[in-house]
């Protein structure tokens, strides 16, 4: 048998996600030179691009730009793809050993860190990340529903996804719907009463995890003002030290002009505050009501930043209806993928997997994106991250370090399978028709697309029954 990767047999590779990592991961193997390579992405949703799509904020559509990128790729003919299939669902990770010379898990972290405080499971509790999912169209948040009924939502967290829920919340929804919002987003957040954000950080500004362009954007929301408390602007001697970081430094300035202008004449109100973690969310009639805030002092972590440690005094949020928390997201245990706990992503060293974390290479299995590092990075991270990954395996692949199973490598292996297993597959010439019709539907509304919003309408929108028999 002639060895995978040449022009007699092509080295077959699986990507499990099509997210920005699957991608990168796919255009990383199209590009290594003298590699005869054939590429199956498969993602569990009819619609590629990850994050992109379901995680990037409707007003951010020139970081959805990228996806042309993505669209560039797809269109290789050495790459196939295979929307609508889920990993243990419709194909295992024994079906895919059988037919690929390597596997790359890219399926992102599909869940979130909880702050594990009293209250937390109340109504009116909710996880930013399902916030997210729900305003971009994802299917799986199409039917959560958000009671925007309340004056002041609280928002935990200061990174990135923290500040593109407070701009969402904070935003007229006109201006929202010339995007690709969710229409059902928009008819809610229309009748919201949300008038007061509190963004709660619980160390200070040069620590913030948000990008200067964002804070940015959040103070120049037509309607509302940016309020930040000069006394949480006074650093204390190791965060001075880290202004040394341009982007700490842009984020402080800005900060600090805006604790300046006061408390402004706008309806709308966003209070960014720091040194603060709350501690209760406190109920009535079953629904969070008021939230306790503890302050806290921030000293050396030994490490070079500040870690916040709780003082004495407490403050109340009340009129609190809204809490959503945004501390990051976290992976989830996928069948047959080895899974570290404590890190919340695949067992992998770097890009390898593992039987467990710090055991032994599980051959011919790899990790990219999030699922690898765990939920950081803006979607450009990735594209390195996945090109040392690709590169881990070229390197596996020429030291003879494949796994010792049979692979079907037949171009025809996947197609039958899946057509065996009744499986509903939707194609990359398929989510073009999808993506041509959301873009028409979006200009009938005039914004720049009306997504999709369920898996059966796009499967009805391109004849694919949504409910077949499996054999
Ligand atoms: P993130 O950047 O890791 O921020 C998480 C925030 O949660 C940090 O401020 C962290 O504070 C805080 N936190 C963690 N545990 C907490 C707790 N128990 N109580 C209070 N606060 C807590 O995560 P993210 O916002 O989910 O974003 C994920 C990645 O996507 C980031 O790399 C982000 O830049 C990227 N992203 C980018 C964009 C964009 O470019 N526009 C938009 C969205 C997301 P500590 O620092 O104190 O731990």
């Amino acid at each position: 048998m002639s060895t995978p990767g040449t022009a007699e047999r092509p080295l077959c590779v699986a990507v499990i996600g099509a997210g920005p990592s699957g991608f990168y991961a796919v255009e990383a193997f199209l590009k290594t030179p003298g590699l005869n390579v054939r590429v199956d992405l498969f993602d569990r949703l009819p619609s590629p691009y990850g994050l992109a799509r379901g995680g990037v904020a409707p007003d951010h559509q020139k970081i959805k730009a990228v996806t042309a990128v993505y669209d560039r790729v797809a269109s290789d003919p050495r790459v196939r793809f295979y929307g609508n299939v889920k990993l243990g669902k419709d194909i295992t990770v024994s079906d895919l050993r059988a037919r690929y010379d390597q596997i790359v898990y890219a399926f992102g972290c599909e869940s979130d860190r909880k702050m594990g405080i009293p209250g937390e499971d109340l109504k009116g509790s909710y996880s930013a990340t399902d916030f997210v999912g729900w305003y971009n169209g994802h299917p799986d948040y199409r039917d959560f529903q958000f009671d925007l009924s309340c004056e002041a939502a609280v928002v935990v967290g200061i990174g990135n996804v923290a500040i593109d829920v407070v701009r969402i919340l904070a935003q007229d929804p006109e201006v929202l719907n010339k995007t690709d919002i969710a229409a059902h987003a928009v008819s809610a957040l229309r009748k919201s009463k949300v008038k007061r954000v509190y963004l709660l950080g619980r160390r200070g500004p040069v620590q913030a995890a948000f990008s200067p362009k964002e804070i940015e954007e959040l103070g120049e929301i037509e309607r509302a003002d940016l309020i930040v408390k000069e006394s949480e602007m006074v650093l204390d001697e190791v965060s001075k030290a880290g202004l040394s970081d341009a982007s700490a430094k842009k984020n402080y300035d800005y900060l600090c002009e805006a604790a300046k202008k006061g408390a402004g004449s706008k309806d709308h109100k966003i209070f960014s505050r720091f040194s603060v973690s709350p501690v209760e969310l406190v109920g009535k009639d079953g629904k969070v009501s008021a939230v306790k805030l503890v302050l806290n002092n921030l000293i050396p972590d030994g490490k070079g930043s500040v870690k916040c440690v709780a003082g004495d005094k407490t403050e109340m949020l009340d009129g609190v209806g809204l809490v959503f928390r945004s501390v990051g997201y976290r992976g989830i245990p996928v069948p047959g993928v080895p899974f570290d706990e404590k890190a919340g992503r695949v067992a992998n060293d770097n890009g390898r997997v593992v039987v467990a974390a710090g055991g032994a290479v599980v051959p011919s299995e790899y990790v990219v994106g999030w699922a690898k590092r765990g939920p950081s990075g803006l979607i450009g991270t990735n594209r390195a991250c996945s090109v040392a990954t690709v590169a881990t395996m070229v390197e596996d692949l020429k030291a003879g370090k494949l796994a010792q199973h049979p692979v079907d490598a037949s171009i025809e292996a996947t197609p039958r399978l899946l057509a065996s297993k009744g499986a509903k597959v939707v194609t990359f010439a398929q989510w073009k028709s999808i993506d041509k019709l959301e873009v028409e539907n979006g200009k009938k509304a005039g914004k720049i697309r009306e997504k999709f919003t369920r898996v059966s309408e796009m499967l009805a929108a391109v004849d694919v029954p949504a409910v077949g028999p499996k054999a």
